[in-house]
């Protein structure tokens, strides 16, 4: 039985190099959150093709109401909306075997890397566990290993689907733009990318039923999660909560049993942080 998390984002999506297109209050979002969908459809087609027998969704960007799931893949199932309580990778603890990361973005700081943030862009400036930097694609694929699942898939931009490399190992990746700066990049048409998607989901799945898929993302417990915001009345007010430790102006420490804890505690964190 392959049961399959395709989690989505909306950055890595191919078109996508400005804010406008990811931001539900803008004319331009209404075609972004349309090729979002084609692209997560394309993983869907792919999983099930090779032979996945289920594949949920977890709508991961801004409030998880992006997917337009009058035009999903039947076949699927959408968790949307938020707050969840796994976020980006809700559902991944309801016994699914792989993860495939779509659409997604490099971390915060990142040089050729479209939108590139990690969770918040006006507040976030760098988040470490166990001292190893993370963006969102190490966070989830943190929280996923965890539960003991994979990630086998990756699309976005060619810096993104790197950095998923550098965390992941042989993880498959579909580049389905090429990034020139935060917000330039030669993209491919919707068409092309989501046949790219297709193609890297098939070959995901191919090596998940040969054994042959990365590792799981694992963290040493307990976990130190540090963070850095961007202006320093934000560690202010997220060192306001018990067990947070204030390193210096911008940055903050705290400690956690697993890996899902800190990731609530990150979230709890940048939310506190707002001004
Ligand atoms: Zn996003």
């Amino acid at each position: 039985m392959i049961k399959i998390l395709v989690a989505a984002d909306m950055e890595g999506v191919s078109g996508v190099v400005h804010w406008d297109q990811v931001d539900s209050t803008h004319a331009e979002y209404a075609r972004f959150r349309k090729l979002m969908t084609g692209d997560v459809n394309a993983a869907v087609r792919g999983a099930y093709d090779a032979g996945a027998d289920e594949v949920i969704v977890a709508d991961g960007h801004g409030y998880g109401r992006n997917i337009l799931l009058e035009e999903l893949d039947s076949r699927a199932r959408l968790n949307c909306g938020t707050p969840s309580p796994l976020a980006m990778v809700q559902g991944v603890d309801s016994g699914v075997s792989a993860a495939m990361f779509v659409g997604y973005h490099a971390r915060v700081g990142t040089q050729n890397a479209i939108l590139e943030h990690t969770w918040s862009s006006s507040s976030v400036a760098g988040v470490w566990l166990n001292d190893r930097v993370l963006g969102e694609i190490g966070w989830n694929a943190a929280v996923c290993g965890h539960h003991n699942v994979p990630v086998i898939l990756i699309s976005g931009d060619q810096t993104a689907c790197a950095e998923a490399v550098e965390y992941i190992g042989a993880v498959e990746t579909a580049v389905v733009k090429q990034a020139r700066g935060r917000m330039a990049a030669e993209c491919l048409p919707p068409a092309v990318a989501q046949q790219t998607i297709y193609d890297a989901a098939r070959r995901a799945i191919g090596r998940l039923r040969t054994g042959e898929s990365p590792e799981p993302l694992r963290f040493e417990t307990p976990v130190t999660a540090t963070l850095e915001f961007v202006h320093s009345d934000m560690a202010d007010r997220a060192a306001i909560l018990p067990g947070v430790r204030r390193l210096e102006g911008k940055r903050i420490e705290m400690v956690a049993d697993d890996v899902p804890a800190a990731y609530r505690a990150f979230r709890a964190l940048v939310s506190l942080a707002r001004p």
